[in-house]
């Protein structure tokens, strides 16, 4: 999880660490979840680091503030970490060889027809940057996708298939890219909605299935009648 650099195939169930380390996940639902959570973790960390830091200097005017920030996220961080560990995966791990590593990547060129699509870890603002070096797109400066020369898969950064959204319970079909896409925007949402987040102005089912609509930012528990008749609204409007 702390490695130099990961590197990952199509679907992200082939992950490479610092050009050494290969791990194979059985479900590319979970191998998702969990690279979304790791990079999530990351980019904590060295939020983290760059706090305390900060609060060493002597200028600083908030530094109560700063360090109850930083107390946060160190919980934040212990809390994702084991959550991390216990997720259980289904994974084959090996050491490469040398031969192996001259043909890990599938170069530039290839496989970037993502890089129209926008980069979920930049807040979904920015396009994704194609590496010109290994193939692939960059989405941190630690993580590379779909650079791997991956010949067991015939998937391609456009095929989509089903997965639950572990932060709002949600099934969708999207793409790879798109469901880590989504989980940015459900994580983003649930950090600054968290206190309120259900509200009452629809049909409001408790035992439904949580529901964030992008239209209306809000998030709604609902049957999935309700829920259809939800969406309907947007597209009559
Ligand atoms: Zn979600
Ligand atoms: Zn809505």
């Amino acid at each position: 999880m702390f490695a130099h650099n990961i590197a990952t195939n199509v679907d992200f169930t082939l992950v490479v660490c610092d050009q050494f380390i290969e791990m194979k996940f059985a479900d590319k639902n979970i191998a998702q979840n969990l690279i979304f959570q790791a990079v999530n973790l990351r980019n904590k960390w060295k939020k983290l680091l760059d706090l305390r830091l900060q609060a060493s200097k002597p200028t600083i005017e908030d530094k109560d503030g700063l360090i109850s920030d930083a107390n946060r996220l160190e919980k934040d961080l212990s809390w994702l970490l084991v959550e991390f560990f216990k997720s259980e995966t289904l994974y084959s791990i090996r050491r490469l060889l040398a031969a192996d590593v001259k043909l890990l990547y599938a170069g530039p060129g290839r496989d970037t027809d993502c890089v129209l699509d926008l980069n979920p870890f930049s807040n979904n603002k920015e396009p994704c940057k194609p590496n010109h070096d290994k193939g692939g797109v960059d989405l941190t400066d630690f993580l590379t996708y779909n650079c791997l020369l991956d010949l067991e898969t015939m998937a391609t950064t456009f095929n989509t298939h089903d997965g639950i959204c572990p932060y709002c319970d949600t099934e969708h079909h999207l793409t790879s890219l798109g469901h880590l896409a989504h989980m940015a925007i459900c994580v983003q949402n649930g950090e600054t909605t968290n206190r309120h987040e259900i509200e009452d102005d629809t049909p409001h089912d408790p035992n439904g299935k949580k529901y964030y609509c992008e239209v209306c930012d809000k998030t709604y528990r609902l049957s999935l009648r309700d829920l259809l008749k939800h969406k309907s609204t947007h597209l009559n409007g």
